[in-house]
């Protein structure tokens, strides 16, 4: 029987780090961890919809997997995006939000600096998922 060429898949980097799966056990912080680890790792693109650090950025590879995020914060986690495991995973972050954050980090130093230090300018009214239930807060 002759054999068809497959389409060649992408290897996984055998060097880079990998998130130790350990089922139910783990707390919050290891799954923020997580969360972070796979922002870096997958190289999600992201673009800026507002002006500044803070404000809408759009994330993802394609139209039918991107998604909005919100930037309220650089230190706190009130930030949002529309994707389903920010919706249920109550940890107020994903590897959205993350990817984001990394690469707000990679800009300039002294930008993120201060913008860390006065916070976001906008006033919001918006749902905290860390709280169960979630409950209205404003900025
Ligand atoms: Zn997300």
């Amino acid at each position: 029987m002759a054999r068809t060429p497959q389409a060649k898949r992408p290897r996984r980097n055998q060097h880079a780090p990998r998130a130790r799966y350990r089922g139910w056990d783990t707390s919050d912080q290891d799954e923020i961890e997580r969360r972070r680890l796979r922002a870096t790792q997958e190289a999600i693109p992201v673009r800026p919809l507002d002006g500044g650090l803070f404000g809408a950025y759009l994330v993802g590879v394609s139209p039918g997997r991107q998604y909005r995020v919100e930037i309220r914060s650089l230190s706190e986690h009130i930030n949002s995006c529309a994707c389903p495991d920010y919706r249920v995973n109550g940890l107020g972050t994903c590897k959205h939000i993350e990817a984001v954050l990394a690469q707000l980090q990679k800009g300039p130093k002294r930008a993120y600096k201060a913008a860390a230090e006065t916070g976001s300018p906008y006033v919001e009214i918006f749902l905290e998922r860390r709280e169960r239930p979630p409950r209205a807060r404003v900025l």
